[in-house]
C-alpha cells in the first residue's frame, strides 16, 4: 500500500431520506406537518430541506419566504433546469432550508403532460450535484391537495410517504384512494416506496368520533400508524402568520411537543 493512502477512507455521505407528505384532501394538516416536523428534525441536528410542491406556497409563507424572494421556485427546479443553489433558501431556523413555491406551479400539471419524463422530473432534479454538496439528512416534500402529476412526482422521488389523516368520518376512505396511487407508483416507477406512517392530526381526545377514527385506523393499519398523535392546538394555526414553526413560535406548546415526539419517532429510524 503506498504510504500516502489514508488508512481510513472517509465515509461516503449518506443520501438524504426523502419523505413525501401527501393526502389528496385539503386542510388535513400536510403543510402544518411538513413545516413543524422539518423544524423539529432540524432542532435535533438533522440537516433538513423542505420542498414546497404546492402552488399555494403555504409552507413558503409559513417559513417566512416573502413573495418577492420567490424569483426562483420549485417550478424552476423541476421544469426549467434551475440550479438548486440559486433556488434553495435558508430559513430563520438553523439546519432548515426551503425550496419555495408560488402560483407558477399551478401550470405545472399542464406543462408536465407533454414531457415524456413527466413523472421523474423531481426525482431527476434531486440528483443534481448541488444537493450532494449540501448533505441533507432529510428532504420533506409538501404535496398539493390532489393526486396530480405533482404528487406523483413527489411519490416517485421519495423513499417513503407520510400521510396526515384528520380524525373525521370519511378519513379512511380517502386513505384507501391514496394507497392505490402508492401501489401504482410502486408498480410503475418506484418499487421501494414505503409508507413512513399515517399521522392522526387535529386530534381532539374528548370527541367520540376522533377516538373511533383512531381505533379504526390502529385496528386496520396497525404499525403503519404513528404512536404520536397531533392534538388540535391553536398555537399550530397561529404560528404561520408569524412566519415561524411552532417549535420557535411557542416552544413549550402542546403542538411543539407533539411534533418533537413525531421527530423522535422518525429520527430514531434515520439513525438506524
Ligand atoms: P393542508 O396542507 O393539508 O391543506 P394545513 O396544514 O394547511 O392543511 O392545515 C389546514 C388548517 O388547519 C390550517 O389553517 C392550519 O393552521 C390548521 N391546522 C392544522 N393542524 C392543526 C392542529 N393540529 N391544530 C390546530 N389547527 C391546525
Ligand atoms: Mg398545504
Amino acid at each position: 500500500m503506498p504510504a500516502t493512502e489514508p488508512l481510513l477512507k472517509p465515509e461516503p455521505a449518506r443520501p438524504a431520506h426523502v419523505i413525501a407528505v401527501a393526502n389528496q384532501k385539503g386542510g388535513v394538516g400536510k403543510t402544518t406537518t411538513a413545516i413543524n416536523l422539518a423544524a423539529a428534525l432540524a432542532e435535533q441536528g438533522f440537516r433538513v430541506l423542505l420542498i414546497d410542491l404546492d402552488p399555494q406556497g403555504n409552507a413558503s409563507t409559513g417559513l417566512g419566504v416573502a413573495p418577492a424572494e420567490r424569483q426562483l421556485t420549485t417550478y424552476d427546479l423541476i421544469l426549467s433546469d434551475g440550479q438548486p443553489d440559486a433556488i434553495i433558501r435558508p430559513t430563520s431556523v438553523a439546519n432548515l432550508w426551503i425550496c419555495p413555491a408560488n402560483s407558477d406551479l399551478a401550470s405545472a400539471d399542464i406543462d408536465l403532460v407533454a414531457n415524456e419524463k413527466r413523472s421523474f422530473l423531481l426525482h431527476d432534479a434531486l440528483r443534481h450535484p448541488d444537493f450532494d454538496a449540501r448533505a441533507f439528512d432529510v428532504v420533506l416534500i409538501d404535496c398539493p391537495p390532489s393526486l396530480s402529476l405533482l404528487t406523483v412526482n413527489a411519490l416517485v422521488a421519495s423513499h417513503a410517504v407520510l400521510v396526515p389523516l384528520q380524525a373525521e368520518f370519511f378519513a379512511l376512505e380517502g386513505l384507501s384512494q391514496l394507497l392505490l396511487t402508492v401501489r401504482d407508483v410502486r408498480r410503475s416507477a418506484n418499487p421501494d416506496l414505503r409508507i413512513e406512517g399515517v399521522l392522526l392530526t387535529m386530534y381532539d381526545g374528548r370527541n367520540n368520533l376522533a377516538q373511533q377514527v383512531e381505533a379504526d385506523a390502529r385496528e386496520n393499519l396497525g404499525d403503519m400508524v404513528f404512536h404520536t398523535v397531533i392534538p388540535r392546538n391553536v398555537r399550530l394555526s397561529e404560528a404561520p402568520s408569524h412566519a415561524l414553526p411552532v417549535t420557535e413560535y411557542d416552544t413549550a406548546s402542546k403542538g411543539a411537543e407533539a411534533y418533537r415526539a413525531l421527530a423522535n419517532e422518525i429520527g430514531a429510524r434515520l439513525k438506524r
